[in-house]
């Protein structure tokens, strides 16, 4: 049996070596590394994919939130509501620009932000909710769009894990994750699911004018060269990363229902276990398993954990201290116990591994040693 990594990048890489390393060296021969034709193309690859009117590249998903901040026009002191339970990028970045993270709870099935709990953090000072679409799969953006419209709020969604997965509207209607609320961010880190081999991101728009704003802010605050409007950043996907990108992409959905496979070998078997609650599936959401996350029920997870990782099998916490029990963001405002339902989470999740390559052989191993433990 093949080595059971958490991602398989290697293995991703060897079946289209030939196309990726045709589309490197194309850009090594045109020496054009920093917005050459190739980011061009992708960009236009990616909106037509996505069906936006605006894909603008950056240097990374962290980036491109806060270039979308910064565009919307948020100022210190504004009131910006996200989830407690995320990579911590999202909140780090309201913090760099000196707005407040307002922290809410989240839903016990899908781990995504609970719009209840958003309307219920509502003062005078909001200005913009950012739900993040964890482990691939949509938050509830009709019910968010609804408390935005009503409060006046901008929709800033980040949709770092969730790339190429649809939201299902309630009249049937599907638009692609990032695409649905004034603006959408995405990471294009190797181990994302759609993943350059370097660093990389991009951000998501149908307004023209706030699209212009992200361009000038990503390069410098520039309007003619060496004008600087605005007070910007460097923010660049470099051509390479783009080239790599623009192969990747005629793969994405064959990889979204690669992931799908696995998902469903895991549910299927673990349906049965009452200590192992597979990951719950938002009927206006498809997923895309950036994450497989299982929530453990009266079992010990950190023996779990320790049982798979002896067995050679990673199976990390994604995420194991929820952003309002971080050091670095410890606020007066937040105490533990605060959102029961993200800290009983973070205790209870585990992941196992996901990615394009995993085979029947592996899938089995997993399971069966999973259950070893479970059973015991
Ligand atoms: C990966 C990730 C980011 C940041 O993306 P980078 O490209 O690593 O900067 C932001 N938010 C979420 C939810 C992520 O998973």
């Amino acid at each position: 049996m093949n080595k059971i990594n958490m991602v398989d990048l290697q293995g991703q890489y060897k079946k289209i070596k030939s196309e990726i390393d045709s589309a490197i060296h194309k850009v090594l021969d045109s020496a054009a590394f920093i917005n050459g034709p190739a980011v061009k193309e992708f960009q236009a690859k990616l909106e037509n994919y996505l069906g936006v009117k605006h894909v603008i590249p950056c240097a990374n998903g962290t980036d491109a939130l806060q270039i979308s901040m910064m565009a919307l026009g948020l100022k210190p002191g504004d009131e910006v509501i996200t989830t407690s339970f995320t990579f911590i990028a999202t909140a780090e970045v309201i913090a760099l620009l000196g707005l407040t993270p307002v922290l809410v709870d989240i839903d016990p099935n899908t781990f995504n932000i609970d719009p209840d709990a958003i309307r219920k953090a509502i003062t005078s000072k909001s200005k913009a909710i950012v739900p993040v679409h964890l482990f691939g799969q949509c938050a509830d953006l009709e019910a968010i769009q609804e408390i935005a419209d009503e409060f006046g709020l901008k929709v800033i969604e980040d949709a770092c894990q969730a790339i190429g997965a649809d939201y299902i509207f309630k009249d049937g209607n599907r638009k692609k994750a990032g695409t649905i609320g004034d603006v959408g961010c995405t990471s294009f880190f190797p181990s994302k699911n759609l993943g350059a081999y370097g660093d990389g991101g991009a951000i998501f728009t149908n307004n023209d004018a706030l699209a212009n704003q992200c361009r000038i802010i990503a390069n410098h605050g520039m309007t003619a060269r060496y004008y600087h409007d605005l007070i910007g950043v460097n923010s660049r996907l470099d051509s390479i990363q783009a080239a790599i990108l623009n192969v990747k992409l005629k793969y994405l959905d064959a990889y979204s229902s690669a992931r799908n496979k696995a998902a469903e070998s895991y549910n299927e078997a673990f349906k049965d276990y009452s200590s192992i609650k597979i990951p719950a599936k938002f009927e206006q959401s498809t997923h895309v398993f950036h994450q497989y996350t299982l929530l453990t029920k009266n079992i010990d997870r950190d023996g779990l954990h320790e049982h798979l990782q002896s067995k050679g099998i990673p199976a990390p916490v994604y995420y194991p201290v929820p952003l309002h029990l971080q050091k670095a963001y410890q606020d007066s405002r937040y105490n533990e116990g605060d959102f029961p339902i993200t800290e009983k989470v973070c205790k209870s999740v585990l992941s196992l591994p996901m990615h394009t390559e995993l085979d029947e052989e592996q899938l089995g191993f997993i399971t069966s040693t999973l259950l070893e433990f479970v059973n015991k």
